[in-house]
C-alpha cells in the first residue's frame, strides 16, 4: 500500500492563522534556551555515535506508521531540544521532511547538534506496518464507540447524524491494534503493507537521511537477504544500519548471526540491535516494560552475539532505566577477560547497552500538551507557544535525562 501524504507541515500550517507576536514569542523562547542549557544537555556537542559507545543513546520512535506530519514535527522539534541522538519515522518523504523541520526549527532556537534521521521499513508482515479500517456506515447508530476511546493516537473521529460518519484518520493510525479487540461487532480489519526496497534505496540516498531500521520477524532471513539486496548500494550512505528483532529464544542470536553475515559485505557504517520487547505498549503502564527488560538480561548474557550496539525499545517507558539498573546493565560494560560487570566504560570500549528508544511513552507524555496546545490556537508551531513549548521540553527533559543523567532541579525525574 503506497502511503503518502498530499501536503507537508509547512502547508498545514501556513493556512492556519500565526501568532503575530513576535516579540513577546523571542522573549519568552528565552525560558527554552534556559532550559536547555540549565539541564546542561550535553548532547549539544556530543555526537550520536559517541552516546551508543557510553550507553546514553536516545531515540525518539515517531512511528513506523504515524504519518501525522504536524505532530511529527513539533515532537522532532521538542526531542531535539532535550538532546535526543536520533529521531525514527516512517519511510515517507513527507514525514521525513517534518522530521528535519522540527530539528531545523530546534537547531534555530539553540545551536545544538543534529541528531540522526532514522526511517523504519519492513522486510515482512510486522505489526508496525498496518492500518486500521472499518466503514462507519456498516457501524450500528447505538454502538458506544470503544474503538474511539480505545485509540492512543486520537485516530479514530466518529460524528452521530443519521448515521455514523468519520472513521480512522489513516495518517494517525499507527497500528498499535487496540481498536480491533474492543469492537463489540467485529467490524474493524488490519491492513497491512510492505515497504519496499527501491523507494526505500531512494529515501536513504537524500541527503537528510541518516538510518535505516529494518523490522524482522526473527524467525528466518530470506526476505530480510532479499530486502538487504535490494537496497543495492544505496547503503553506504547511512552512518547507521538498526535491525529490529524479537526475542524468540535460543534462535535469536543465531538468527541475528545469519543477518549479520548477510550485511558484513557492503556495511560500512555502525550498526545496531534493536531489541523489540512489547511493540506499541510503552504508554499501557509500567509494566509494559518487563518484556523488553528480560530481553536485554538474555542478551547481555548470551556469549555469541554478532558485533553491533544493543537498544531497547518496545514497551520501554518511565520505568525502563530503573530496570536497567536493577539488573545491573545501566551504562555497564562486561569486561571481556573475567566477565564481570562493571560502571566504568573506557574510551577503548562499548558500553554493554548503547541506550533505549522510546515510541509511545515519549509520544504520550508530549503528545497531551500538543492537543492541549491545538485546541487553543489550531495547527501551530510549538516555537510559537512557547508556554506550551517550555512544558513539553520539560516532559521530554525528564524522559531523556533519565538516560542521559541531566541533573536539574526544574526536572522531576523518576
Ligand atoms: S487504536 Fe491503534 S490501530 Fe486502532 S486506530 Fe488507533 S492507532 Fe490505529
Ligand atoms: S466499536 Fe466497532 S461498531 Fe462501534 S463504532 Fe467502532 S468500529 Fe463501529
Amino acid at each position: 500500500m503506497a502511503l503518502s501524504l498530499s501536503c507537508c507541515t509547512s502547508l498545514y500550517i501556513h493556512n492556519q492563522v500565526r501568532l503575530s507576536n513576535h516579540v513577546n514569542i523571542k522573549n519568552n523562547l528565552k525560558i527554552v534556551k534556559n532550559l536547555v542549557h540549565s539541564a546542561g544537555v550535553p548532547s549539544i556537542a556530543i555526537p550520536p555515535q559517541e552516546s551508543l559507545q557510553k550507553g546514553n543513546w536516545v531515540k525518539l520512535i515517531c512511528g513506523a506508521s504515524f504519518e501525522d506530519v504536524v505532530d511529527i514535527r513539533n515532537l522532532s522539534l521538542v526531542y531535539t531540544l532535550a538532546g535526543v541522538d536520533c529521531i525514527d519515522c516512517a519511510a515517507d518523504a513527507s514525514v521525513v521532511s517534518a522530521v528535519n523541520e522540527g530539528i531545523e526549527a530546534a537547531m534555530n532556537i539553540v545551536p545544538i547538534r543534529r541528531p540522526w534521521v532514522m526511517i523504519s521499513v519492513n522486510d515482512d508482515e510486522d505489526l508496525h506496518f498496518r492500518k486500521a479500517a472499518f466503514d462507519p456506515l456498516d457501524c450500528p447508530l447505538d454502538c458506544s464507540r470503544p474503538c474511539e476511546a480505545v485509540c492512543p493516537a486520537n485516530a479514530i473521529v466518529l460524528n452521530k447524524g443519521d448515521s455514523l460518519e468519520g472513521g480512522v484518520i489513516n495518517e494517525r493510525c499507527y497500528g498499535c491494534g487496540r481498536c480491533l479487540p474492543v469492537c463489540p461487532y467485529d467490524k474493524i480489519n488490519a491492513v497491512t503493507y510492505l515497504r519496499d526496497a527501491v523507494t526505500t534505496a531512494q529515501l536513504v540516498r537524500r541527503n537528510d537521511v541518516d538510518a535505516i531500521e529494518i523490522h524482522t520477524n526473527g524467525r528466518q532471513t530470506d526476505s530480510f537477504e532479499e530486502f538487504w539486496s535490494g537496497m543495492g548500494d544505496s547503503v553506504s550512505n547511512l552512518r547507521l544500519v538498526a535491525i529490529s528483532v524479537p526475542d524468540v529464544g535460543k534462535a535469536t542470536t543465531t538468527v541475528m548471526n545469519t543477518m549479520f553475515s548477510i550485511m558484513r559485505p557492503n556495511l560500512s557504517c555502525y550498526n545496531l540491535w534493536q531489541l523489540d520487547g512489547r511493540p506499541m505498549s510503552g504508554d499501557i503502564g509500567r509494566g509494559a516494560t518487563r518484556e523488553v527488560l528480560a530481553f536485554a538480561v538474555h542478551l547481555a548474557a548470551t556469549e555469541d552475539r554478532p558485533p553491533g550496539f544493543l537498544q531497547l525499545a518496545g514497551g520501554t517507558n518511565a520505568q525502563t532505566v530503573k530496570g536497567l539498573k536493577e539488573h545491573g546493565l545501566f551504562q555497564t560494560r562486561r569486561n571481556p577477560d573475567d566477565g564481570i560487570l562493571t560502571g566504568e566504560i573506557s574510551n577503548s570500549c562499548n558500553s554493554l547497552i548503547g541506550g533505549i528508544a522510546y515510541g509511545g511513552y515519549a509520544r504520550k507524555i508530549v503528545g497531551r500538551i500538543l492537543r492541549s496546545m491545538q485546541s487553543q490556537h489550531g495547527l501551530a508551531y510549538i516555537e510559537d507557544c512557547p508556554a506550551y513549548l517550555s512544558e513539553a521540553l520539560r516532559e521530554a527533559l525528564a524522559l531523556v535525562g533519565s538516560v542521559k543523567c541531566y541533573v536539574h532541579p526544574g526536572i522531576h525525574q523518576e
